[in-house]
Order: C-alpha cells, then sequence, then structure tokens
C-alpha cells in the first residue's frame, strides 16, 4: 500500500533524494566507492560539499558577509553555541514552545536571559505580540516554526539587536530576508535530509566579540575558516541535503515551493474548520503553522481520536499522532509531501465523520 507519511522529524524527503542517496551508498560519483567510504578530503566530496553551500546561498538569496556551515549536534547543539559565541552579558528570547524552552535553559549557562514573552500559560497555542526587545541585549532569539504546537511566525521580525532564528522546521518553505539575521539554524531532518546534520548560516562580523574562550569545536570561527570541514563532517546527511536542494531548485526554488505548501496547508485547515468532528488547536489563524497542522477532536468526540488514527493508517496514512505534549493529530507537511497525501488525509477525515 502506498504510504502518506505526516511524520514531524525525521520525516520525509523526496523520491530524488532517496534514490541518489541509494545509488551513492552502491557508486558515488563514477568511482567504484560507497559515498559511505569516501575520504570527506577526496575531490568528489569536496564537489558535494562545494555545491550544497552554493545551494543554500542561491535558494535563500544569502547576501555577501555570511558564511554557510554543515555541522553536527543537531539544532540542539545550537542552543549552546549561540551564546557561547554571542552573549557577552545578556540576551533576548521569545518562548513559543518547547525548542524555545530549551534554548533558553542552555542560554542561562551563559548570562542573563530576558525572556520577553511566553505562550506558555496558554501551552504555547498561540504567538506572543505584544513585547519589547531590550536595546542592550546582545541578541533576540527566536523560533519561527514550533513544530510540536503548529504556530509559526511567517516573517522575519524587526529587531533592534543581533536577530538569531532556529529555523529547523521550516527553513526552505518561504524567502527570508537574511540580511536581517545574525545566525540562522535548521537541523536538516525536518525539511532537507537524514538527521545527522544542520545548516548554520552566521554573519561572519557577528562572531569574536565575546572574550570568553571557546573550545575549538564550539567555535562558529572555526568551521567558518575550515569550510566545515575542521573535522570528519556528517558525510551522508550532507550528500542528500545537496539531492534534495537539487530538487528544491528543479521546483523553482523557494518562492514556487512556498505556494505549494500554502496551497496544502490551506486545503486541510479549510477541511478541519468545515469539520464538526476535528478542531484546530491554533487559537489565532495568523499564527498557524504552514508545516505542522495540528488539530485534535472536539470534545464530543473526543473518545474517537484513537479509532481515527487506525482509520487513517488502514489507508496509508503515518505519522499523525499529536505529540504527547498537545494531544490529537498532527500532520507534518513538508516540502517533499505531495498534495496527494492530503488530499488522503482530508478524504479520510470526511469518511470518518460521515461514518459516525
Ligand atoms: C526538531 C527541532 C529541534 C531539535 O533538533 P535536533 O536536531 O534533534 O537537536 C530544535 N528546534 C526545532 C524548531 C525543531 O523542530
Amino acid at each position: 500500500m502506498k504510504k502518506h507519511n505526516f511524520y514531524a522529524g525525521p520525516s520525509i524527503l523526496s523520491q530524488q533524494t532517496i534514490k541518489n542517496t541509494a545509488d551513492a551508498i552502491l557508486n558515488f560519483a563514477d568511482t567504484g566507492l560507497s559515498v559511505l567510504e569516501v575520504s570527506h578530503r577526496s575531490k568528489e566530496f569536496q564537489a558535494v560539499m562545494d555545491e550544497a553551500t552554493a545551494l543554500v546561498k542561491e535558494l535563500l538569496e544569502i547576501p555577501e558577509g555570511y558564511s554557510v556551515l554543515f555541522l553536527g549536534g543537531g539544532a540542539s547543539m545550537q542552543f549552546c553555541m549561540v551564546p557561547y559565541n554571542l552573549m557577552a552579558k545578556k540576551a533576548a528570547y521569545l518562548e513559543t514552545g518547547t525548542w524555545a524552552s530549551n534554548a533558553i535553559k542552555e542560554a542561562r549557562l551563559f548570562g542573563e536571559v530576558d525572556v520577553v514573552a511566553s505562550s506558555r500559560e496558554a501551552n504555547f497555542s498561540y504567538i506572543p505580540k505584544d513585547y519589547t526587545i531590550p536595546t542592550d541585549a546582545d541578541y533576540f532569539h527566536f523560533t519561527t516554526n514550533n513544530t510540536i504546537y503548529g504556530t509559526e511566525m511567517r516573517y522575519d521580525p524587526e529587531s533592534p539587536v543581533r536577530l538569531v532564528a532556529d529555523m529547523s522546521s521550516d527553513i526552505f518553505s518561504r524567502p527570508i530576508d537574511v540580511s536581517k539575521y545574525d545566525v540562522i539554524y535548521a537541523g536538516a531532518q525536518k525539511n532537507l535530509a537524514p538527521a545527522g546534520v544542520t545548516i548554520v548560516i552566521v554573519r561572519d562580523e557577528a562572531l569574536g566579540h565575546v572574550d570568553r574562550p571557546i573550545p575549538t569545536m564550539l567555535d562558529y570561527r572555526t568551521h567558518v575558516k575550515k569550510g566545515s570541514m575542521f573535522n570528519t563532517p556528517p558525510v551522508l546527511p550532507i550528500f542528500s541535503a545537496l539531492q534534495t536542494l537539487r530538487y528544491y531548485k528543479e521546483l523553482g526554488g523557494i518562492r514556487a515551493i512556498e505556494q505549494m505548501d500554502l496551497r496544502k496547508a490551506g486545503a486541510l485547515y479549510e477541511a478541519i474548520d468545515a469539520s464538526r468532528m476535528f478542531q484546530g488547536t491554533v487559537t489565532d489563524p495568523a499564527d498557524r503553522s504552514i508545516m505542522n497542522v495540528c488539530f485534535v477532536m472536539t470534545p464530543e468526540y473526543k473518545e474517537l481520536e484513537k479509532d481515527f488514527i487506525d482509520f487513517a493508517s488502514a489507508r496509508g496514512i503515518v505519522g499523525i499522532k499529536g505529540h504527547r505534549s498537545v494531544g490529537g493529530f498532527r500532520a507534518s507537511l513538508y516540502n517533499a509531501l505531495p498534495m496527494e497525501s492530503v488530499e488522503v488525509l482530508i478524504k479520510a477525515m470526511k469518511d470518518f465523520e460521515a461514518s459516525k
């Protein structure tokens, strides 16, 4: 049976990414060797790294003065690398979910953290809007898409201080004005590649302003200087990332992808809003994520949630169980998910509702 993959991460990759990765595991760039067994310093792998870096710059229209890094350690490693490299005394954070809270927790190890606003009291079901970023902060950190709660800031906020964003689950889903940011980071396993690599986009000028000693591996300057090759980089996820980046370019770039993403999310939210059985968990439609759509059953039908999961899996729908901190359902509609899968889910919701 054809599967419809709504997992939140690791998550669906383009067929092209998976096929090309499988091929390169058998024979990489006509070397007669697997990509798993060649030196990261071979000319064939250096070409992969160079093209992947260039495509990230091209697709996101990154201006001069920025470096693109491919690092290990996951997005969670960036929770400490950001303050290590950027916080002299104080930083401002917006708390919009679990990942933001985890970033705040790490930042507190390095200095004063001003949490400018939080939606914790409402289980992160909205994005706080009324807050002031202190002008004496070294930077302002926010999470563009809250993967667990299905809220998203689909804009580049104004900030009087350096701007840092965790874009793990929505990078490459909308054009961004990179010039407003000093650091952007994203774990690859949601919109790009298998787990194991994190993209970091850093403004070169933002580095070198803190006095503390920084361990070599946690110092962005190490990786800027060595082109992400200071030590062995996560070779396989970087190879896969390149396949996805090429695919994104073939699709017509980020603006074309955004239109597809808007259509997919629009159709699903419309079905949720039109239903008597399902309801969205995000209160303000302006805050709704187009990557992770969170919904539950209305109180009247609450006990049928488990039945719906079974009903949907019988149609090949996988990964729609909501995160335990929200419950209900979460349909992740990453770039590689086809519209057809969204239609199959909507049909399942309608048929299930009609059967009750
Ligand atoms: C998944 C996720 C993370 C954590 O990523 P890891 O690579 O597992 O450390 C951080 N932030 C956001 C927004 C995420 O969705």
